[in-house]
């Protein structure tokens, strides 16, 4: 009699950052449910390397083309039996393969949204954590989702939370949850909820970077530094869960113990909890509806003791007002918010832009690019590339930086 189990294939976009490396975690204590299929990374050849010659996958993906290149040479003694793909035909190919069930999507910005619209047409399991595709193409790609026949599970913390906080029979797409009045966001306020707003404009990259509670990617801790972050959940949980910003109350609470919560229309309010570690939403959609281990320490409330509470300040926060403003503008204004974004945030990490212009140049570009309809791919990505340019200018100083800090 054969006795082997179909074990669940993986691929990982994105494996060499935060949220892939608590995959790989997740996936190793639990190799009687899931195989790794293939790994991808930008160009850390030295980061890839080594997890292909731990994990073993069947693809290794580097979106840059020369470090595909260095990879397959490293690999040639280390592990020949990986096969290298290179570029976005690489990383759209390792989304949609047959053996592939489950896609992690957590490569950074707008880049990991091609793959991640691959996984979609392909009917995967997609682990959604790359917001940044969401936010850009959120019609878009919850249609592929249906059409494609896709399941897709969120693994942000919070929308994680809200999701499991949401009747048993609601999965992401299949319209408004019934009963659900308000989905109330939690957000940590980020290392300068009490900063003095004088002291902002000196904010470095390295102390915009220490996140109080959460250990993350660069891109991603800056966001959580402007509340940007915040802002681009909004604007995912109204895709993924169909409301409107309306009802998605922002909610500081520096303890990140609380994820998110639910307001029904009884008056019940029902919560997530949980140490601040990736690997317990990471696990519950790989998982799902199933539960299994993750490696994170069980939560010590005792140990907690306070749970505090207080609504988030928008003039120390511009970015969660914009953020709001570009989900009621509709179209194609959060594909242009998203990239102006990633283009100030570059710029603030490349010690080119002061911390407090950052909203000043996504303002702008919201001001200057006109809105439209966010019909087809071509009309999103020609949104991200005019915001990209222009953006991009402003930082440089060609149009007036002056008017921005
Ligand atoms: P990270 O910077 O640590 O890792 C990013 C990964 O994407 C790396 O593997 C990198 O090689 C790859 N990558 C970067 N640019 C690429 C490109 N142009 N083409 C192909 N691959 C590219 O980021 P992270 O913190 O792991 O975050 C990943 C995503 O998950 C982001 O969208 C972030 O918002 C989201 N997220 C992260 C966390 C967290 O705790 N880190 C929590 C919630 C959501
Ligand atoms: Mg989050």
């Amino acid at each position: 009699m054969d006795c082997a189990v179909k074990t669940q294939g993986i691929t990982i976009l994105g494996a060499t950052g935060s949220i892939g490396v608590s995959t790989l975690d997740v996936i190793q204590r639990n190799p009687d449910r899931y195989h790794v299929v293939a790994l991808t990374a930008n160009r850390d050849v030295e980061g890839l390397l080594q997890q292909c010659i731990e994990h073993r996958p069947r693809y290794a993906v580097m979106a840059d083309a020369d470090a595909a290149g260095q990879l397959q040479q490293r690999l040639r003694d280390a592990a020949p039996d990986v096969e290298v793909l290179a570029g976005q035909e690489g990383l759209q190919r390792v989304a949609s393969l047959d053996e592939v069930d489950c896609v992690m999507a957590a490569i950074v910005g707008a880049a990991g949204l091609m793959p991640a619209l691959e996984a979609a047409r392909s009917g995967k399991r997609i682990l959604l954590a790359n917001k940044e595709a969401l936010v850009m193409s959120g019609a878009l790609f919850m249609q592929q989702v249906r059409e494609g026949g896709a399941v897709l599970l969120p693994v942000d913390s919070e929308h994680n939370a809200i999701f499991q906080c949401m009747p048993p029979s609601f999965v992401p797409g299949s319209g408004h949850p019934g009963g659900v009045s308000n989905i109330l966001l939690t957000a940590s306020g980020g290392p300068f909820r009490t900063t003095p707003v004088e002291k902002l404009s000196g904010i470095t990259p390295e102390q915009a970077c220490a996140h109080p509670n959460w250990d993350m990617g660069r891109k991603i801790s800056v966001d959580s530094a402007t509340m940007m972050n915040k802002g681009l959940e909004v604007i995912e949980a109204c895709w993924l869960f169909s409301t409107d910003a309306a009802q998605v109350q922002v909610v500081i609470h520096p303890q990140s113990v609380i994820h998110s919560m639910v307001q029904y229309r009884d008056g019940s309010v029902l919560a997530q909890l949980g140490n601040p570690d990736m690997r317990t939403p990471i696990a519950h959609c790989m998982a799902w509806p199933e539960r299994i281990d993750a490696g994170v320490q069980p939560l010590d409330i005792v140990a907690v003791g306070r749970l505090d509470f207080e609504a988030p300040d928008l003039e120390r926060f511009p970015c969660l007002r914009l953020a709001q403003e570009a989900w009621q503008a509709g179209g194609t204004a959060s594909a242009v918010l998203n990239a102006a974004n990633e283009i100030a945030v570059e710029a603030f990490l490349d010690h080119r832009l002061a911390f407090t212009a950052i909203p000043g140049v996504i303002e702008a570009t919201l001001s200057h690019i006109t809105v439209r309809e966010a019909t087809s791919l071509e009309v999103i990505l020609d949104a991200d590339h005019q915001a990209r340019v222009f953006a991009d200018g402003l930082v440089r100083g060609t149009s007036s930086l002056g008017e921005l800090a």
